[in-house]
Order: structure tokens, then sequence, then C-alpha cells
């Protein structure tokens, strides 16, 4: 079973800053998938669809300014937030410049400390549960950390599917998100679930919220899928 742990896509064909910056990850409960050539984290940037990922700017096959114009172009890419690491301050200059769309970006060598900050300054941003933010929507709130959801102040205890569904649904309040979505992003893609299991967890979902009272927060959008308000 998948977990909301979250994925960090680094792009980077030296293997020594690889290793350096997987380990610190991986220490700070990050799951990291590695591509060592822009062509490969193309490959990856899609199939996985990851939280963030680090991109190199010279990369063999692809460059990494390439690779970030490409994944901003797509729809479906286009919300992941991508830092560029850069041996140069004149190349980080002319990133600017190009207006490729990167989120971030830091000059090599750079500190560690400092990457992993920048790097949870995106996440608080786009994906704030997996950096141990507290997600708030009417008298709901979710705390990410102690693994708790409260209703008006009375806890609701939720099983671990109903409560990565939630978290989902919190962190983009009226988003409609498809079931195909909602199975990538609370089950994982390696993975294979029928979507009606979907709506029998969504069912379970619903119930344990309005068990002490208030309304269905869930919002069923025919032909398209489910909502928060
Ligand atoms: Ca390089």
């Amino acid at each position: 079973m998948a977990t909301q742990q979250p994925v960090i896509l680094l792009v980077e064909d030296e293997s020594a800053q690889r290793e350096v910056i997987c380990y610190n990850l991986e220490a700070e409960g990050f799951r990291v998938v590695v591509a060592e050539d822009g062509e490969k984290g193309l490959l990856l940037a899609s199939e996985e669809m990851p939280d963030l990922i680090l991109l190199d700017w010279m990369l063999p096959k692809v460059s990494g300014i390439e690779v970030c114009r490409r994944l901003k172009s797509r729809s479906e890419t286009r919300a992941i937030p991508i830092v560029m690491l850069s041996a140069r301050s004149e190349e980080i200059d002319r990133v600017r410049g190009l207006e490729t769309g990167a989120d971030d970006y830091m000059v090599k060598p750079y500190s560690v400390l400092e990457l992993m900050a920048r790097l949870r300054a995106q996440l608080r941003r786009t994906r704030p549960s997996t950096v141990g933010e507290r997600l708030n929507f009417d008298d709901i709130m979710l705390d990410s950390t102690e693994h708790r959801v409260y209703r008006s102040g009375m806890a609701v205890p939720l099983g671990p599917t109903e409560f990565r569904l939630l978290t989902t649904l919190m962190e983009k309040p009226g988003r409609v998100w498809s079931r195909e979505q909602l199975l990538d992003r609370v089950w994982g893609r390696d993975i294979y679930v029928d979507t009606r299991t979907i709506d029998v967890h969504v069912g379970r979902l619903r119930k344990a919220l309005m068990k002490s009272g208030g309304e269905d927060p869930i919002r069923t959008v025919r032909g398209a899928g489910y909502s928060l308000g």
C-alpha cells in the first residue's frame, strides 16, 4: 500500500552529487527517484508524478533547461515545483532570464541544509501535509504529524486509506478530483484498484465525518469525481 511519503525526482548526472542529495532526502523521510539524464528525467516525471523535482542544469541528452520548459508546458506536470541546480551563478541568471518556469534555483556548491529548507518551502506551498502542516477546512482540522482528524474539536477516527483520501481533498479544497487522479494519489500508480473501490472509501470517509453531526463536506460531481466543498 502506498503511503503519503513525498516523492522527489532527482535529475542529476554526477554520481557524487546524487549520492549526497539522495542520502539527505531519504534521511528526511522522502522517497527519491533518480534519473541520470534529461530524457529519463522527463519519462520519470510523467510516470511517477513526483511532489517536487530537483533538476540539474547541465545534463546529457536533454538539458535541464529544456526538461524544465517541457514539464512546465504540459498540463499534467505543470504544477510540480522544480528547483534548478546549477554549477555557476551566471547560469542561474540565465535561467531567470529565460523564464523557464523553474520555481527556485540553487548554485553549486550549495549547503544541503539550505537546499532542504528551500525544498520544504516549495512543498509547504504545494503539498502542505508532507511537511507536517495542519490542514483546515471549515470545522475540519487534519494534523498530518499526529495522524489525527478533528471535526468541531471532536476526534474523528479514520482508517489509513480514508486518512490519505481526506488529506488529498483537504490540500486542494474546491478542486474536482477524478477517480483516476484519486487512485494515483491515494493508492499509488503501481497498484491496481477498481475505481469503484474509491466510492466505497469515500462513503466510509463521509460516514466518519458526519458521525457526530455536521453536513457532508464532500461533493460528488457527476461524471467527474469528487471535491471538497
Ligand atoms: Ca551536470
